[in-house]
Order: C-alpha cells, then structure tokens, then sequence
C-alpha cells in the first residue's frame, strides 16, 4: 500500500441523494434578512421576483432537515463527484507532524472548483420553471465560469457582468466564460441604467463586485423570463454545498477515520459550511467535539474583526438586509490573489453558528496562505486556488501544533478549487514581490459606524 497518498471514492449508489439544511437542526436559528423597505422579515415571495422560486423557499427554510438532489442535477454530479477524499501523506511528512490531515478536492470539477455544486442547481431550479436567461456577477470569474457551464447543461442563456478591471487583467477566466457560450460584459457597462449612471458620473470607472451585482440585478428584474443568480454567502449556495461534507462523511468512514477538525477557507460560506455542516450536525445532535475553523484573509477580516450587525450583502444596497458579521457594506478589502475571499460579510448561518461559539474563525496574511499553497503543491503536486490556500495554511497551523504535543488528530479540510489559472500570482510570489495588507481598526471602526442601527 502506498503511503505517499491514498484516496476514497464514492460508487455512484452512494454518491448522496439529498443535501443538508443545518437550519432545521439549529438550536438558535438565523434571524430573518429584512426586506428594507419595509422593514419586515423577507418571505419568499419577496424574493420571487429575482430568484427562481424553488431557491427563494430554500432560502427560507427551517424545517427540513433533508431536502432532495433533482435527479437531472445528481446526473450532473456523476460527472464529476464523487471528488476524492485524499490521505496527505506527502503533506504530513513535509510538516514532521503526527496528525492524519485529509483533503477533499474540489478542484477536479470541469470548472476547477466547487462552485459548480451549486450553479447546476441553481440553474436546473430556472429551468425548470421556464426560465430562459440567467444573470450574474462576477470578480476573478470563478462563479462566472460555473454558472456559464451550468447554463449551457440546462439549456439557458448566461450573462455575466465582470468586474471590468478583473475582465481586462484576468483575460482567461473571461475567455473561459465566453468558451462555454456565455455573454461576458465588463462592469460599468452601458447595457443598464446602474452603469450608465456610474459611468456618467466618473468615465473611467474601473469596477467593483457593487456596480456588477447592481447591473446583474437591473437586467433580472426588468427581462422576462430571466433570474439572478449568486455563487456564495446565500443560504441555498451552501445548502447546495453539503454535497461535499456528506460525500465526505462516507468517505472518511471508508478510511476508518472521524475529523477533530474540518477547515475551509471563508469568503461568504458556501464551501466552508459546504464541508463543515454536515460534521457540525454530529457536533448539534449527539454532542461531537470536532472543531471548525474558518480561515479568512488577514485583509478582509469579517469574522474575526467585524460586528454582528444587519447589513445589505452588496455595496448598492439593493439586497435585503442580512443579520450577518461584517465589516459594513463599503468595506473596500485590498486586491488580495484570492479574489474569492474579497467579501465584506458572512452568510447568515455561519453569522449565527460563530456568534453561539459552535466554530471558530482565524485570520492568514497573504505571505503565510502562499507559503502554505507552495508547501502544498511540492507535497501533493496540485497547484491550489489562492482562496483554498488560506485552508491549507490554517490545516498547517492545526498539524504543527499536534507536531508539538504528538497528538494523533484527524485534520479534514476542503481543497475549494485549483489554481491553474492564477500562475501570475504564484509567479509574483517566487519573484518575492508579494505583500501582506494590514488592515488598521480606525479602517474597520469607520465602515462599521457608518451601518444603520436595524437591530
Ligand atoms: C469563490 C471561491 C471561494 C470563496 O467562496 P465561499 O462561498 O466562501 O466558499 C473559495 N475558493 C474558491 C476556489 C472559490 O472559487
């Protein structure tokens, strides 16, 4: 038997048939998002107009536990899933340490990362309630390129709003889009009010997640037959992502193994709660110890700096408000590689779940997060997305403490995506000339104090 690496499949029998909806489970549930108009809690029909209705009630849900996998989309799955759960023999002898770290890897979806769990479903949902057309936002393009694949599979047309200096200095993702038949348009554009207006106002507007959401959102609402979609932070993006903590469960099983503790890196939550949620429920209902640890990036600190505060989700303010830790919705985080971790809140899960103390959060510097995904690479030969590197570098924290004190722990943390496609960031990095951010507390005081008091 090897002992450089060995993996865990699922047969497709066992490949899970229904995700998990951690709310049900809850003892303390999120507080309902507010429709800020009104100041009520949001019900799903509110949400109807933007969202396919199947995901507005998904959205919604406390009461059920299990919710079933369409079999059209579970068909899809097959194509890739189940991913492996890898042994990281190669790591753990890098690091000298005793702990057992596993990895799931994500990064072998057609579209090298996990966010396609969640776009078949979301575009199955629009399809299957005569959608046509489905619009999004995208920032490095990761979300972007899942949905457009996903879009082709269901047999809908996919515009995509880039952030137009990602669209212009990340020309692959964009290229990736286009591949898979998606219209791609660089935000501000002159396609819809919202970028008109922006663009009037300051030409040379280079572009935020803000002004692309807001033109993603304009072109849903005002086309017939045409939905909005969104790849994070909502609560049935990471419902879609159990698929990977279930698959997990089985597979760690197969390996004889139980985590002590399971790691994701954090930009809204899908793929942290994705892989946690399904461990965390063991924690909730027969009294588990594992630990979860968000990892978060240094510069865009929510969960370990921000506040526990109703907040919009984009810097428009078009989005309910969510009750969520954050660092206010003008937060401008540094342009960090890992474009996916950019994300001024949290969901409202795992708001709720760190506010009860049920998972932890820590922060990576920049330096430290490559440092680890190099370390990785040499170890294991998979080159990680930046976004997953921060899980690796807390994974590598966790095992050189066991290093220490000679515990035997089970580490599991989820490889969210590769990073094939980001080599201009690992080439700054071997050039030495990458920089951490700080990020000062008057910076975070002054966003924070600018929120609404709604609670
Ligand atoms: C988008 C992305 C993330 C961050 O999103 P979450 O919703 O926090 O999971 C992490 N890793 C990769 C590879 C991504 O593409």
């Amino acid at each position: 038997m090897s002992t450089r690496q060995k993996r865990y499949f699922l047969s497709e029998e066992e490949i899970p048939t229904q995700w998990y909806n951690i709310q049900a489970d809850m003892v303390n549930k999120p507080l309902p998002p507010i429709n800020p108009a009104t100041k009520q809690p949001l019900k799903p029909e509110d949400l109807f107009p933007i969202f396919a209705e199947e995901l507005a009630r998904q959205e919604l849900d406390q009461e059920h536990a299990w919710i079933d996998i369409p079999e059209e989309v579970r068909d899809m799955y097959k194509y890739y899933r189940s991913t492996p759960l890898v042994r990281a023999y190669g790591l753990e002898k890098a690091l000298g340490t005793p702990a057992h770290i596993y990895f799931k890897n994500e990064s072998v979806s057609p579209v090298g990362s996990h966010k396609l769990n969640s776009a078949l479903a979301q575009a199955y949902y629009c399809k299957q309630q005569g959608v046509t057309n489905v619009t999004t936002e995208t920032g490095a393009g990761q979300w972007g390129a899942a949905l457009s694949y996903a879009a082709r599979v269901f047999g809908l047309e996919a515009a995509v709003y880039q952030v137009k200096i990602s669209y212009e200095q990340k020309p692959y993702r964009r290229s990736i889009m286009q591949t898979y038949g998606a219209q791609v348009t660089a935000s501000p554009s002159m396609s819809t009010r919202a970028g008109k207006d922006i663009l009037t106002r300051d030409p040379n507007n280079q572009g935020s997640l803000g002004t692309a959401i807001s033109e993603a959102i304009e072109l849903a609402v005002n086309t017939p037959n045409c939905k909005y979609t969104l790849g994070s932070v909502l609560s049935h993006v990471t419902l879609h992502q159990t698929i990977i903590g279930l698959e997990a469960e089985k597979q760690m099983e197969k390996a004889g193994e139980y985590p002590d503790i399971v790691i994701g890196c954090f930009g809204g939550g899908s793929n942290f709660g994705g892989v946690s949620f399904p461990f965390m429920r063991h924690n909730i209902l027969e009294g588990k110890k594992t630990r979860f640890i968000a990892a978060e990036p240094a510069s865009c600190p929510k969960l370990t700096r921000g506040v526990f505060q109703y907040d919009f989700g984009d810097v428009a303010g078009y989005t309910p408000l969510l009750p969520m830790y954050t660092l206010g919705h003008n937060f401008m985080p540094a342009n960090i590689h890992a474009g996916g971790l950019r994300y001024h809140g949290a969901g409202v899960i795992v708001s709720q779940l760190l506010k009860d103390k049920l998972m932890e959060a820590v922060d990576i510097k920049q330096l430290e997060s490559f440092d680890a995904g190099v370390l990785f690479a040499k170890a294991e030969g998979i080159i990680p997305a930046p976004e997953s590197s921060h899980a690796i570098a807390a994974t590598v924290r966790e095992a050189l403490k066991c290093k220490e004190t000679g515990e035997e722990k089970v580490i599991l943390f989820n490889l969210s995506g590769h990073g094939l496609i980001d080599m201009s960031a690992y080439d700054q990095y071997l050039a030495g000339n990458l920089t951490n951010y700080e990020v000062t507390d008057a910076d975070v005081q002054k966003n924070i104090a600018q929120l609404e008091k709604v609670i």
